[in-house]
């Protein structure tokens, strides 16, 4: 399987595409799911190209796992959240439907569900979220 440098989110870590960005460091970069499967579903990808952990470098992967962290926590407060779910997709048997590595941040609150996939979400809405998460980084 080899790397497609049109993927979409190559296009968005280019700036040929809009996102909703909330955070970004040397190697890694954050962004909102467009079709959050919970309130504040963020996105955390490597700067640099692979399609998913069975071809990442274990730099690449070290540096997501990182930012995953401080993204989690930041989730926990901005959210309020109760916990946090994890979900990582690898080749599309596996569930993978975009092909640049990634890692979903899922803020959960006790008693209430994942939403069903492919539910786009409000933009105004996204544009608030990213906002305050980034002023919260920004403290
Ligand atoms: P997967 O490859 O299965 O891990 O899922 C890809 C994820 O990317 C899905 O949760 C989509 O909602 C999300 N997604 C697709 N296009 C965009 C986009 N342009 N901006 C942000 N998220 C996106």
């Amino acid at each position: 399987m080899t790397y497609d440098p049109d993927n979409i989110f190559a296009k968005i870590l280019r700036g040929e595409l809009p996102c909703h960005k909330i955070y970004e460091d040397t190697d890694t970069f954050v962004f909102l799911d467009i079709m959050p499967r919970a309130t504040g579903h963020m996105l955390v990808s490597p700067k640099t190209p692979c399609r998913n952990v069975l071809d990442a470098s274990a730099e690449q992967l070290a540096a997501c796992i990182m930012t995953t962290q401080k993204m989690a926590q930041l989730a926990m407060t901005a959210f309020a959240a109760d916990g946090i779910t994890l979900q990582q997709f690898n080749e599309r048997p596996g569930g993978q439907e975009v092909f640049h590595l990634h890692f979903h941040i899922l803020p959960r609150h006790a008693g209430v569900s994942l939403r069903p996939p492919g539910q786009m979400a409000d933009q105004a809405q996204l544009k608030e979220h990213a906002e305050m998460l980034r002023a919260l980084l920004a403290k």
